[in-house]
């Protein structure tokens, strides 16, 4: 039916792609992607044939000009599949601006999920899951990227980042100076492809071993959470009244 299908694309393996997916790729009346080419490469691993059909390259900075194409489109009645690069459009990739201007004009707005990078990262990372922060790139100044660092130092869940390798050693060593070189953390590197690999170690240990070296592919780093070291009297006395009930009541 009409309106905006955000389409999940893989993150490396290109059969993590959902039937649901390939099934609106194959009847969208149009299709936009981010990247125009690995969007037609998919859909031809895929036996997705275009029939016809062109696919419209958007980008949220693409501006008003490629978004009005798209919202004409949803205004005629027409249904519009959008991928990003990989992964879930709108998770550090574009289509933010697309998705709220089209839920706006009172145009159904829906998904094909699939693969994002942070949620399979977390799922193998053995870092606490029942709450994070995802807090996409990491600022490129030193400056920016520590002051960002110390503002999410207290957040009570583990931190979640996207990381060049270009950049990865030099976020790990201002992750271990700012939280500390005892917090645990996690490299995700490569996920679902040939060289996937999973490190866990505390920040400091971590940015060790990656000094001077050279690392390839792509990342997602984690921490843990900040443990409070202080502990407060009302605590130290509620735990205490709790143990003393258990034991009257034995
Ligand atoms: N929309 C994507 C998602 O849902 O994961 C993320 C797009 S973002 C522009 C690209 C970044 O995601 C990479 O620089 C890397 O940090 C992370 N990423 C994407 N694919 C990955 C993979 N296979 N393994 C590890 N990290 C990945």
């Amino acid at each position: 039916g009409a309106g905006l299908y955000f389409v999940a694309t893989p993150i490396g393996a290109a059969r993590d792609i959902t039937l649901r997916a390939l099934d609106v790729l194959a009847s969208a009346d149009v299709i936009a992607a981010e990247d125009t080419r690995s969007l037609r490469r998919l859909m031809e691993i895929h036996g997705v044939p275009l029939e016809g059909r062109r696919i419209l390259a958007y980008h949220d900075h693409s501006g008003a000009g490629a978004r009005g194409k798209i919202l004409d489109a949803l205004a005629e009645g027409k249904s519009v599949a959008y991928a990003s690069e990989a992964g879930m459009p709108l998770i550090a990739d574009p289509g933010y601006d697309l998705g709220r201007q089209a839920a706006e004009a009172g145009h159904m707005v829906t998904c094909a999920p699939g693969p994002s990078a942070a949620l399979m990262a977390l799922t193998l990372a053995g870092l606490p899951t029942d709450a994070f922060f995802f807090s996409g790139f990491l600022p490129n100044a030193t400056g920016a990227r520590r002051a960002r660092i110390e503002a999410l130092r207290d957040v009570p869940g583990t931190l979640v980042f996207y990381e060049s390798p270009k950049r990865v050693a030099a976020c790990l060593s201002d992750l271990a100076e700012v939280l500390g070189e005892d917090r645990q953390a996690a490299m995700c590197r490569e996920l679902t492809k040939k060289f996937e690999e999973v490190r866990r170690g505390s920040l400091g240990e971590l940015a060790a071993a990656l000094q001077g070296q050279t690392v390839k592919g792509e990342i997602v780093l984690l921490v843990d959470r900040g443990h409070s070291e202080t502990i407060n009297e009302s605590d130290i006395e509620e735990a205490l009244t709790r143990a003393l009930e258990t034991h009257s009541v034995r």
